[in-house]
């Protein structure tokens, strides 16, 4: 079934509830770079806490790294960006418009009506050239050749560079991974789709280091946990694909490499969120290489050195946090009522707000006890107080952000220390005391 285009009634929503902002806004925006809002930087932490818990938190044999964003210029030499990170760039002589070669299809040409460009008779497509996606900027006072340094396009580099650093203060054995979210910069020739290609973006990345031959059966374990993570934190199962690469889309080193897709709905359909890659000994060879200094592996044990192979796993935080926001908005109907609501269904762990507090009215000790309520949640989950409007104008606000749970303070509530907690999907609403709120919820949370 063909999922809907949700992404202008998103980008709205996410500005009008703070998720998310246009950068610069007052100056008339920056292309393509965007600021999380109050609730956007909690919906992306979260996604970020469950990567890491998954990746780091819960496993022996991966470890975290928090590397620079600048690094030592011979590293991008080593890694093939300065000679080979790059796009081909069309120019149209007519409207000045520029695009990516190679994704033509996925772009609209400004003329009317916009078409896919080089499909107006207008147009006029100059022939591609190589342009360079790094950043470049330069250290120090001086701005001259031998200054230049980039800003990083992904943060995997930083991993590379420091395996045998991890590998012996943490006395790991391969094989082991090393796991990092950090953000990267990639000067992209059309950049678009709201935060799903940005200049500036966050990425999650972790390297598995193995010995040679075992590397296939790493690789696919590591599609399989993968998967299984994108499931967990809520992607619809039809909306999630394997995409392979042929052997035309293969880089030169990859031994093998699958794409995670999700359906974003409308035109945009089926794209790449993750990355998941074979990259043998790429990479460890070629620092080795360019820094003069040994990257092997010594295996006591069994008495040998080698060069561990690599399986990647690479995905956006700000691309899956659009994934999860055009997965989660739906649009209902409500019986009874001529106004339908609108829902972000997130993941309850997702979820920047997990439960709402409101007084029915603004009097006989309703907001005091609804206040205190907050403050006895607060500790352990995040909580929003809300006394303003009609009870269901209340409740469209926080399904409208996602909040799992509203709790409502009425008079009875001030006889018997009872609330309402009433569910944010099925609409069900239970009686619950209050000293049995936070264990209820806390269960509710969990499951
Ligand atoms: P694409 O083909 O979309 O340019 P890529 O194959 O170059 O992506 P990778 O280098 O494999 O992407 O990066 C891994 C992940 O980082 C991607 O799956 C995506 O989630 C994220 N990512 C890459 N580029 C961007 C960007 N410009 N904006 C937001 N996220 C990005």
């Amino acid at each position: 079934m063909a999922q809907p285009d949700v992404m202008d009634k998103l980008v709205s929503l996410c500005k009008r509830r703070g998720f998310i902002f246009q950068s610069s806004e007052i100056y008339g925006g920056t292309g393509s770079v965007w600021d999380y809002g109050p609730l956007g930087v909690e919906l992306k932490r979260n996604i970020k806490d469950h990567w890491w818990n998954a990746m780091v938190r819960s496993r022996d044999d991966v470890v975290g790294l928090d590397a620079a964003i600048l690094m030592h210029p011979r590293v991008w030499e080593a890694s093939g960006h300065v000679g080979g990170f790059v796009d081909p760039l069309v120019d149209c002589k007519t409207c000045k418009g520029r695009f990516r070669a190679d994704k033509l299809e996925d772009a609209r040409c400004p003329q009317k009506p916009s078409k896919q460009p080089g499909q107006h008779d207008a147009c006029q497509l100059t022939e591609p050239r190589q342009f360079n996606l790094m950043f470049k900027t330069f250290m120090g006072p001086l701005e001259e050749s031998a200054s230049t340094v980039y800003l990083r396009p992904e943060t995997a580099q930083g991993i590379f560079v420091n395996f045998l650093n991890v590998q012996q203060s943490t006395r790991q054995k391969v094989p082991f991974g090393i796991a990092q979210i950090g953000k990267a910069f990639r000067n992209e020739i059309t950049p678009g789709n709201f935060i799903f290609r940005t200049r500036e973006f966050e990425q999650m990345e972790m390297q598995f280091f193995v010995e040679p031959g075992s590397d296939m059966e790493w690789f696919e374990q590591w599609k399989a946990a993968r998967m299984k993570w994108h499931l967990d934190i809520g992607l619809s199962p039809e909306r999630l694909q394997f995409h392979q690469h042929g052997a035309g889309e293969l880089a030169h080193y990859a031994r093998a490499a699958f794409d995670v897709t999700f359906d974003f709905g409308g035109t945009l359909g089926f794209q790449e969120i993750e990355g998941i890659h074979n990259r043998g000994d790429f990479d460890l060879t070629q620092h080795q290489n360019f820094s003069s200094k040994k990257l092997e592996y010594f295996d006591q044990p069994n008495n040998k050195r080698y060069v561990p192979y690599v399986v990647e796993t690479s995905v956006g935080a700000d691309r899956v946090t659009l994934a999860v926001l055009v997965n989660a908005y739906r649009e209902e109907s409500v019986e009874g009522e001529d106004e339908g609501r609108v829902v972000l269904g997130l993941h309850s762990s997702l979820a920047p707000i997990k439960a709402a507090v409101f007084p029915l009215t603004r009097k006989d000790g309703q907001p005091e006890m609804a206040r205190r309520i907050v403050e006895d949640l607060r500790p352990v989950m995040a909580v929003d107080y809300d006394e303003t409007g009609s009870i269901g104008k209340r409740y469209r606000r926080q399904d409208e952000v996602g909040t799992p749970y509203c709790i409502t303070v009425d008079p009875q509530s001030i006889t018997d220390e009872s609330v309402t907690v009433r569910d944010r999907d099925s609409l069900a609403q239970d009686r619950v005391n209050t000293s049995q709120l936070k264990s209820y919820l806390a269960g509710k949370l969990a499951g």
